[in-house]
């Protein structure tokens, strides 16, 4: 059975194949691109929180350590501030006691004491000036009991009256004490004074030596300390004024500026410690009087003590930029190191889409991209293995590992067309198991496999050319093509083969008996097309079986008088119109007589030729069945009708479907498949169609054909039996048959009304189905009378032309709606 498309060619499969291929190897991309991102979007991700985390790290570093300086400076300022204001007490103290001593080696000299007993003026201001020259004083003045001053060093003369002294609280401290000192204003400049009395042996008079309080001082006591030292003056009226100090003139104002007093006329508070924009000072307050005040003042600068740190500060600030760098340039080179091999992986993805499978990853790596890269390289590996396997099952049966029927026709076609130009044969063997079906059925299909197999074995060994092809063509049908065999080496080999059959094949304990019929056509006697060949071949396999006669030679005689060599040449075009759909299909109505409405259509192919026109079944059918056709166009016409009856459903239009089946449809298991995956992929119910079989397919193998009817009866389809009262089936046979309905052949029909054979005829048809329970189809009523006929038979449906022509498409819908169709459950019943 030469059934084979065009299109089912290797490359043709190769080609339908590459879009599936493609689709898997863009998924495997796909798979790869995402990893290969991720990884990359990984790394990224890794660097830039290292890097952050880094500056984040360093930043709370450099304030924390900022901070801890400042502190830390303050505290050793303020320490030394305070060290600094102790050593100041001290010296001041010593220094006090130094001005006493010297003041009261004055008080006792002989001179001054002698002269002041004389009153005489003169010599007591030269003794004091000789003394304060030698104690390095700036005045002295003597003082007497009743508070005058009776002489002094830097008065001019000393007529008229004699002045008060002007600190008489000290003379009051002194007259306790035994001496007195104080820091006071004399002229607004400050002084250290010292009174000490004049004992001959009580005192007789007092003397003051003042001392200046000048910048040596404030320099000498700054070497002491370690800080800068101030002395400032306030007096009422004039403010704060700096006498003496170390510091240099811009800070001096600023000295100033923490001084200033708030609003008031009293001497201002002066706190221990003040905080300067960058010093810390410590003020103490030396001499205050009612209306002045001196107060010295001690600081050091914080930003200096800062300043200390700053070196510390630059290298911290050095290492964090070199660490940052450091950690920038460190990530980028990582990063780079990833995505290299990375942008190497993805590169070998794209590889692997275009299908490049011979080369493995780039060079791998002992990390994880290089654990990556290998798997990567497994899937490679595996994904190349199966798609070999995937093309190698293609082209090849994968129970027997023979070539399968595009391999064959295929080669078949080379070997044809190395032939004409060689002129050498080429010859085609086409076999058919006998029985096979029987094995699978009451063994089980292991066991048919293992003979398919074994058949296989048996047809290699017998080939021994390795120009020999032999191919599994599907189910039970084996092929062999021999190129440069004539008809009688052909014929041999079909011997051969058919001897080799003859040995029993053992199977689980069980002999089973090969048996096999062989068609042989040879090029150019038979046919100069490989199609032609195959067709030519089928036939005398087809007689062979029929007549048992093992092995048969295609001749002319197989063929039909409608096989004739124009006829021949249609074989090629009725393939073509099945491709290129040349093929339509019509619907003619059936009428339920219960109901009165149109409850069903059949399916009726037309064939519109490009050339011949409108070609009627009855002239291409049965040519079709003979060739094999037959298949291809059941397959189309299933598609079609399956299609329109679930578009019809979908619109609520519920009409049950009659497809038209033929002999040959029920000798192969393709066609329940066939049923199977169209109600699948329409998700359609069985019991939306009723598949016509006539009488005679069950004639040329019952077996089978039964078979055949009862899977797709098992399924849930109705079959009715076609054309019934044609055929010679007995009622033995039909009471076996799954059949639901019978349809009166439309040549008992159309007549009945004036044929009283007929009329008899279709009343017993109709009584014999009703007892064994099948409904019955009147087809072929042309007329109304004949329609009130068959009614008043008891008929259960009728389709004629005088309910309606067969009608495409587009004129049966519009028709419908006129008529009024069955509008019904759209649901698939099951
Ligand atoms: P069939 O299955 O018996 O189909 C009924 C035939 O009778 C159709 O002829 C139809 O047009 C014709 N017919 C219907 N009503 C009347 C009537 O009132 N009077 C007359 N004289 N004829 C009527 P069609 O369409 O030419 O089909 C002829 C045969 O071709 C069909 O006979 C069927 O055996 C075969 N056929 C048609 N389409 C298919 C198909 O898709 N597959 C198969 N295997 N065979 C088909
Ligand atoms: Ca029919
Ligand atoms: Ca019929």
């Amino acid at each position: 059975m030469a059934a084979h498309l065009p299109c089912s060619s290797p490359s043709c499969i190769l080609q339908r194949l590459s879009p599936l291929l493609c689709a898997a190897r863009k998924a495997v991309r796909g798979l790869f691109a995402d990893r290969v991102s991720m990884a990359r979007f990984v790394a990224h991700q890794v660097i830039v929180f290292v890097a952050l985390l880094l500056v984040a790290i360093q930043l709370v570093t450099l304030v924390a350590l900022n901070w801890a300086v400042s502190e830390n400076a303050r505290e050793s300022v303020r320490k030394e501030v305070d060290v600094g204001r102790r050593i100041f007490g001290r010296v001041m103290e010593d220094r006090t006691q130094q001005l006493t001593t010297a003041a009261s080696v004055l008080a006792s000299d002989f001179g001054l004491r002698q002269a002041l007993m004389s009153n005489d003026h003169a010599t007591i201001v030269s003794a004091m000036a000789n003394h304060a020259a030698r104690i390095g004083a700036a005045k002295m003045m003597l003082i007497g009991l009743d508070r005058r001053v009776i002489g002094e060093t830097a008065a001019q003369g000393n007529q008229g009256e004699r002045p008060l002294f002007p600190f008489p609280h000290l003379i009051e401290n002194a007259e306790r004490k035994g001496a007195a000192s104080a820091i006071a204003l004399i002229d607004d400049a400050p002084f250290q004074l010292v009174v000490v009395p004049v004992l001959a042996p009580v005192p007789v008079a007092w003397v003051m030596v003042a001392f200046t309080v000048d910048n040596k001082l404030a320099q000498d006591l700054s070497l002491l300390t370690g800080l800068d030292v101030s002395f400032a003056t306030w007096a009422r009226g004039r403010g704060w004024h700096v006498a003496a100090t170390t510091l240099p003139p811009p800070k001096t104002s600023a000295l100033l500026g923490a001084l200033a007093p708030p609003a008031g006329a009293a001497v201002p508070p002066i706190s221990p410690d003040l905080l300067g924009a960058d010093f810390l000072l410590s003020g103490s307050v030396l001499g205050r009087e009612d209306n002045a005040a001196v107060v010295a003042i001690l600081q050091s600068s914080l930003g200096a003590a800062i300043a200390r740190f700053d070196g510390l500060r630059v290298i911290l600030l050095a290492l964090a930029a070199f660490s940052l760098c450091a950690t920038v340039v460190g990530s980028l080179l990582i990063a780079r190191s990833i995505s290299r091999p990375v942008s190497a992986l993805a590169e070998f993805a794209r590889r692997m889409e275009r299908g490049e499978y011979d080369q493995g990853p780039p060079a791998t790596r002992s990390d994880e991209l290089g654990e990556l890269a290998a798997s990567f390289n497994r899937m490679r590996l595996a994904i190349a293995a199966r798609e070999q396997q995937i093309k190698s099952m293609a082209l090849q049966d994968a129970l027997t590992g023979l070539p399968n029927r595009a391999l064959f026709n295929e080669r078949l076609q080379q070997a044809v067309g190395l032939a004409r130009r060689l002129a050498q044969p080429v010859s085609v063997l086409l076999i058919d198991l006998n029985r096979f079906k029987e094995v699978n059925d009451t063994l089980g299909h292991h066991v048919g496999d293992r003979l398919l197999c074994e058949v296989a074995e048996r047809l290699r060994a017998v080939l021994v050319r390795a120009s020999d092809t032999p191919a599994r063509l599907g189910g039970d049908e084996f092929a062999v093509l021999l190129p440069t065999a004539s008809e009688a080496m052909a014929e041999a080999t079909a011997r051969k083969i058919l001897q080799a059959f003859e040995a029993p094949v053992f199977v689980e304990g069980r002999q089973l008996d090969v048996g096999g019929s062989i068609g042989i056509a040879t090029f150019p006697d038979h046919g100069d097309d490989p199609n032609v060949l195959m067709s030519r071949a089928d036939a005398a396999m087809y007689v062979a079986k029929r007549k048992r006669m093992g092995c048969a030679v295609y001749d002319v005689a197989f063929d039909t008088e409608a096989e004739s060599h124009g006829r021949l040449s249609l074989s090629g075009e009725l393939r073509q119109a099945v491709d290129e759909d040349q093929l339509v299909l019509y619907y003619q109505p059936r009428l339920d007589l219960a109901s009165g409405r149109i409850t069903g259509v059949e399916a009726l192919v037309r064939w519109q030729h490009p050339v011949r026109g409108f070609v009627p079944p009855d002239q291409f059918i049965p040519f079709a069945e003979q060739t094999g056709c037959i298949r291809e166009i059941t397959r189309w016409v299933m598609g079609r009708a399956f299609e329109q009856c679930a578009r019809w459903r979908a619109a609520g239009l519920a009409l049950e479907v009659s497809i038209n089946l033929s002999a040959r449809d029920l000798l192969g298991p393709e066609l329940p498949q066939r049923c199977a995956e169209l109600l699948a992929s329409h998700d359609a119910s069985p019991q939306w169609f009723r598949l016509e079989i006539t009488e005679s397919a069950l004639i040329d193998d019952p077996a089978r054909a039964l078979d055949t009817v009862a899977r797709l009866h098992e399924m849930g389809f109705s079959l009715s039996i076609d054309d019934f009262g044609t055929g010679y089936s007995s009622l033995a046979q039909l009471k076996r048959l799954p059949v639901a309905e019978l349809k009166i052949d439309k040549s008992f029909v159309i007549d009945m009304a004036r044929d009283p054979d007929d009329m008899t005829i279709v009343r017993s048809v109709i009584d014999l189905a009703h007892n064994m329970g099948l409904s019955v189809v009147a087809e072929g009523v042309e007329t109304d009378e004949v329609r009130q006929l068959l009614c008043a038979m008891g008929c259960d449906y009728l389709q004629g032309y005088h309910i309606c022509k067969p009608l495409p498409v587009t004129q049966l819908e519009p028709w419908l709606a006129r008529r009024g169709a069955p509008h019904g459950t759209t649901a698939k019943e099951t």
